[in-house]
């Protein structure tokens, strides 16, 4: 292997994750437009691309891919991207590989998954009511995914199930939620609503649900332990003494997690995002498309890591959002 990547905060670098595809089978309120016009397929990174570009990034250190979109799964023949990661996990390269869906495919590609060595999974569902999760969606089947997930623990799969907390809309479900995990063995995590994309149609400053608010709320019925365990991002962990189960909270919007920040992104085209909060990329598919070798693009993944920064700039305490980011989160892959 060569040198392992640090940033300049003496963070090593070993989490990537990537978005496959920017298309998606939903249209997600807080996510999408309902008419989104995706990039052409030229634009793309090809899946020999994608397997060229996530080797290179184990090579140098990476020990966790993440896949993710856009929706991973609807990437016509992803299932031979994953065939061909199979190999880092069996040379002990890769520790995990992993995917965020939204579970849609899973019915078709779950048994694949984990044929390829994929062990856990994370599957985003907001609402356990088929009438909503149609609003909140757009586009989505509720029935579809709950067949999708049985699918994936038939499999064997452990599944993680991420639920944005949205004011008004799945507050009244929180227990509903964390009692079906339970039954179902499954961990659950929230994450709060970002100011990504444009604020055109939806105003997320009104969506907005704290999860100190939610977890206050846990509280009053249950007796939460803190977990010591970190994963890098902006993930804290409790357990439920009653129940066992481990519930997460993701707070992007807080700095607190910067300090031990272990990871970058990779868009669908190249773009190699250092930080989720700003704006500065690297675009990697020139020096991958520019010769056959891989030696001019880890010298830009090296270039870019080197300017990785310290920490990100949302701010939703000055009522207006200033950090806003212009991008989606379908295309840095969330
Ligand atoms: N399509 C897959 C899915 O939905 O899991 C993977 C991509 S999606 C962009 C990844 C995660 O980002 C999902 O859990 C989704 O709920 C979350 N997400 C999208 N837009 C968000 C936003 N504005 N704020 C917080 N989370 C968001
Ligand atoms: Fe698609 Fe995932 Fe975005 Fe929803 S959150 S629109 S499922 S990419």
């Amino acid at each position: 292997m060569s040198t392992p990547l640090i940033d300049p905060f003496a963070r090593p670098i070993n989490y990537l994750r990537v978005s496959v595809t920017d298309r998606c089978d939903f249209r997600c309120v807080y996510c999408m437009a309902e008419n989104m016009t995706f990039l052409p397929k030229k634009e793309l990174l090809s899946l020999e691309e994608l397997d060229r570009m996530c080797s290179t990034f184990v090579r140098l250190g990476v020990e966790k891919l993440r896949i993710t979109g856009g929706e991973p799964l609807v990437r016509r023949d992803i299932m031979s991207f994953f065939a061909k990661m199979t190999r880092h996990l069996e040379s002990g390269a890769l520790r995990e590989l992993t995917v965020t869906t939204n579970g849609s495919q899973l019915r078709r590609f779950a048994r694949q998954l984990a044929d390829c060595g994929v062990r856990r999974i994370n599957v985003s569902l907001d609402t356990l009511d088929e009438k909503k999760f149609a609003d909140i969606t757009r586009w989505g089947r509720l029935a579809q995914v709950l067949d999708g997930i049985d699918a994936a623990q038939e499999a064997g799969l452990r599944i993680k199930i991420n639920t944005v907390a949205l004011k008004g809309f799945n507050e009244d479900e929180l227990f509903t939620l964390q009692e079906w995990c339970a039954e179902r063995g499954m961990d659950l995590t929230f994450i709060e609503v970002m100011p990504m994309g444009d604020l055109g149609n939806e105003d997320r400053l009104d969506q907005y649900w704290s999860l100190k608010d939610l977890r206050g709320r846990l509280a009053e019925r249950f007796t939460l332990h803190d977990l010591a365990e970190r994963t890098g991002g902006p993930a804290r962990y409790v357990q439920l003494e009653e129940t066992g189960q481990k519930i997460g909270f993701i707070t992007p919007l807080t700095h607190n997690f910067c300090e031990s920040c272990n990871r970058v992104r990779l868009t669908c085209t190249g773009e190699l995002y250092m930080c989720l909060g700003q704006e500065d990329m690297a675009d990697l598919r020139a020096p991958l498309r520019a010769s056959e070798g891989d030696g001019q693009l880890e010298e830009a993944i090296r270039a870019a890591i080197a300017r990785k920064p310290k920490g990100h700039d949302f701010d939703y305490s000055r009522q207006k959002v200033d950090g806003q980011m212009t991008r989606h989160m379908s295309h840095t892959g969330g």
